[in-house]
């Protein structure tokens, strides 16, 4: 089993190789942005709270996206392991993060930071063309990541449970070298 954190910014491919190892190694991938996608085209109640911030590349409110995090990992499937991918996105959910774990007697194994250019990443997510992803979009958002998610690289660093591994390779050698580092880790 393992417990990792995927970090890095929009369009670093996470969402990708969070997918490729959850289906390798069996752990639900818990990614807030689709389940957040899905209360939109659903119009629940936290869809319809989400969606103006989404679509202007901020970050929804904490007090939005803590509790369903907190629900899913409480989840059966959850008990075995898990990949986050787009939470914790900030140093406050970070911090709630940390101490939910210790509550619940668990810990995350390794926080998987993949790096990417800003220049490369404006290219890829203009032509992924999602409906978020216009280039003022993009560029905010990748401003909202300088700004509030990169301070958690030496947040986790810190706490030595950092590896930041090269997200300019072609999709399987990122997998592959995420695989090396999943593989010392997994219990
Ligand atoms: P993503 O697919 O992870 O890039 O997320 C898409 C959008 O959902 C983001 O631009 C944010 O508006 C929102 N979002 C996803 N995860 C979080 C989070 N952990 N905290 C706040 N907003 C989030």
């Amino acid at each position: 089993m393992a417990r990792l954190i995927f970090l890095g910014p929009p369009g670093s491919g996470k969402g990708t190789q969070a997918s490729i190892l959850s289906q390798a190694y069996q752990f639900p991938h818990i990614s807030t942005g689709d389940m957040l996608r899905s209360a939109v085209s659903q119009e629940t109640e936290l869809g319809k709270q989400a969606k103006e911030y989404m679509e202007r590349g901020d970050l929804v409110p904490d007090e939005l996206i803590l509790g369903i995090v907190r629900d899913r990992l409480s989840e059966d499937d959850a008990q075995g392991g898990w990949i986050l991918d787009g939470f914790p996105r900030n140093v406050e959910q970070a911090v709630y993060l940390e101490s939910l774990l210790e509550e619940i007697g668990q810990s995350c194994d390794q926080v998987l930071n993949l790096k990417v250019a800003d220049n490369t990443i404006v290219q890829r997510l203009l032509s992924r063309g999602r409906q978020d992803d216009s280039e003022d979009v993009i560029r905010h958002r990748l401003q909202v990541y300088h700004h509030q998610t990169a301070p958690l690289i030496s947040f986790y660093s810190d706490r030595q449970k950092l590896t930041s591994i090269d997200g300019d390779m072609a999709v399987e050698h990122v997998s592959a070298s995420l695989a090396d580092v999943v593989h010392q880790f997994k219990r």
